[in-house]
């Protein structure tokens, strides 16, 4: 277990097991990701843990893994949502609406998919009803 300290809310993030042996298999480390989305984003909230990682799973499942280095011309993301986690996905991914590798499409699901033009792969993430809550744990 891994406790991630939230300044703001003033609770404490933990990383349950099944998600942390998921995310063994991907190069990207969760809690340095977390750091810097909540950093852009301007606070840690539920939204960011689940836009880390909706987007370390799905650039891992459409084989990208250096989304801000080599592979950056490579991805577009379409998210699903205009809320917390869309900060999130950008900063994970590095795809942003003014870079036009972003696009909205609103329909108010907690989604996005993620598309590696290179290998013509995509993969739609969603998150569970619960994962929010889960996410707040
Ligand atoms: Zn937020």
């Amino acid at each position: 277990m891994v406790p991630v300290n939230c300044k703001k809310r003033h609770q404490t993030l933990t990383l349950n097991t099944e998600t942390k042996e998921m995310f063994k298999q991907t190069t990207f480390d969760f809690e340095s990701l977390l750091e810097e989305s909540a950093k852009i984003h301007g606070h840690l909230c539920p939204g960011q843990v689940l836009g880390v990682r909706m987007s370390m799973f799905g650039l891992s499942k459409i084989g990208i893994a250096e989304p801000k280095g080599k592979d950056r011309k490579n991805i577009i993301v379409f998210v699903e949502m205009d809320r917390c986690a869309t900060d999130a996905v950008q900063s994970v991914t590095g795809c942003s609406l003014g870079h036009r590798t972003m696009k909205f499409m609103d329909y108010g699901k907690m989604a996005a998919t993620f598309l590696n033009l290179k290998m013509g792969k995509a993969v739609r993430v969603i998150a569970r009803e619960d994962s929010r809550e889960k996410a707040k744990e």
